[in-house]
Parts: structure tokens; C-alpha cells; sequence
């Protein structure tokens, strides 16, 4: 039997990334909480996916190649925006970090 997959870790860091890159209050209408709404669902979807079993493999890369779609899409979208292309950055930059870069000048 699969394990279920614990996304709290992940859960937790895409909020303090929405804290982080939030400039409407919390009202979920910035483009830091859109980006990372999206991260969000894409990170079930994809849990999700990888996770059904083999039979259904034709219709998980289906939904892969949406998936994918999908992120080109928003990251054309994203990238059209200069304040866009800006947060994305930071959004990238955030995730490649080391977690211990506390030393940081
Ligand atoms: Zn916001």
C-alpha cells in the first residue's frame, strides 16, 4: 500500500512564502498569493498523480502534460508583467536557498 504523502512541510513553507510576497493583505487577489495558490494546487495535483496506481498511468501523463502546460502558461503570463517577472524571481531565488542561509549579508 502507497504511503500517504505528508505535504505539511511543503504546506507551511508556501505560507510563509505567501506572507512573504503578500501585498493585499491576505485578500488572496496579489500576485503572491495567486503564484503560490497555484504552487499549491499544482503540488496536489502532481502528489496526487504520481501516486495512482500504474493502470492509470496513460491518464497521469495526460494530466502531466496539462500540468506542464499549465506552469509554461503562467510563467508566460507571469513573465509579460515586469512586477510579475519580478516576484517570480524572488519566488525562484526563495526556493533555491539554502535553509540555513541565516548568515546572509
Ligand atoms: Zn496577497
Amino acid at each position: 500500500m502507497p504511503q500517504p504523502i505528508d505535504l505539511s512541510p511543503l504546506q507551511r513553507e508556501l505560507d510563509n512564502l505567501r506572507l512573504h510576497l503578500c501585498i493585499c493583505n491576505n485578500a488572496g487577489t496579489c500576485l503572491g498569493c495567486q503564484g503560490v495558490d497555484m504552487l499549491r494546487q499544482q503540488a496536489q495535483m502532481i502528489v496526487s498523480a504520481a501516486s495512482q496506481p500504474v493502470l492509470l498511468q496513460v491518464a497521469q501523463e495526460a494530466q502531466a502534460k496539462e500540468l506542464l502546460k499549465q506552469v509554461q502558461e503562467m510563467q508566460e503570463r507571469l513573465l509579460r508583467d515586469p512586477e510579475a517577472a519580478k516576484a517570480l524571481e524572488e519566488l525562484l531565488r526563495y526556493f533555491q536557498a539554502p535553509p540555513d542561509d541565516t548568515t546572509n549579508h
